[in-house]
């Protein structure tokens, strides 16, 4: 942990409330250093280890800036398995339990296709799954990413190792270029680096070296 404290950044009260009825009172280390950069806008590159609290990294930044009332897809998060896309999923519900009526949509591979579409002609508001079946939604005129105001590539070395780059890239079309865009990954091959630089614009790096 360290010593910095949510309620000292500018989120919105009712996720601050929600944060608190959490028992989340301070930040992370990641979350510290991230968060303040991710709320004036820009683009990060992080590197924290697992259990670090990336998700409340990328999730605040998200639900802060999500207007409910506007239900299209307002944020995309990119997972490299179904596992993690749940885990996710699960923590952005947490975080966003003060936001009534919002719609938090999973869209993984390995899953039967009727549901998802389903719940995609119902709306959502966050859309977190793994590239493939993501790619498909859109390529079939499902999913619209017009309005995506945030992406982030969760764990995006695992995704690459699993052969997603074209897959990503495919979906990173779709969004507008005006979006804020976030990478984590725990190791930073040549193939990250020019991932990076090609979704991400003029990004802060922040590492948090693991301590033993
Ligand atoms: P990572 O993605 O870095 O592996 P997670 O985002 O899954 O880590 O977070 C790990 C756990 O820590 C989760 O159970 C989450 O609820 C908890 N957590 C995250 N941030 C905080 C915080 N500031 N205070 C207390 N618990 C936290
Ligand atoms: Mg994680």
């Amino acid at each position: 942990m360290s010593s910095a404290r949510f309620d000292q950044l500018p989120l919105d009260p009712s996720l601050l409330g929600n944060l608190n009825d959490l028992g989340y009172t301070q930040m992370t280390e990641i979350q510290a250093r991230a968060l303040p950069e991710l709320l004036a806008g820009r683009d990060v590159i992080g590197q924290a280890k697992t259990g670090s609290g990336k998700t409340a990294t990328f999730g605040l930044a998200l639900l802060n800036k999500l207007r409910v009332e506007r239900f299209r897809v307002q944020g995309l998060v990119l997972c490299p398995t179904r596992e993690l896309a749940d885990q996710v999923a699960r923590e952005l519900r947490k975080l966003a339990r003060a936001i009534h009526n919002i719609k938090i949509l999973t869209l993984c591979g390995g899953m039967p296709f009727g549901p998802q579409l389903a719940s995609l002609d119902h709306g959502a508001h966050i859309v977190v799954g793994t590239p493939g079946r993501i790619e498909e939604h859109v390529r079939k005129g499902k999913l619209d990413l017009s309005e995506v105001h945030t992406l982030v590539l969760d764990e995006a070395d695992r995704m690459l190792d699993m052969g997603f780059q074209e897959t990503v890239d495919a979906i990173v079309a779709g969004t507008p270029a005006a979006r804020q865009s976030l990478l984590f990954s725990a190791t930073y091959p040549d193939s990250i680096e020019a991932l990076a630089a090609r979704v991400l614009h003029n990004p802060v790096r922040i590492t948090v070296e693991s301590k033993h």
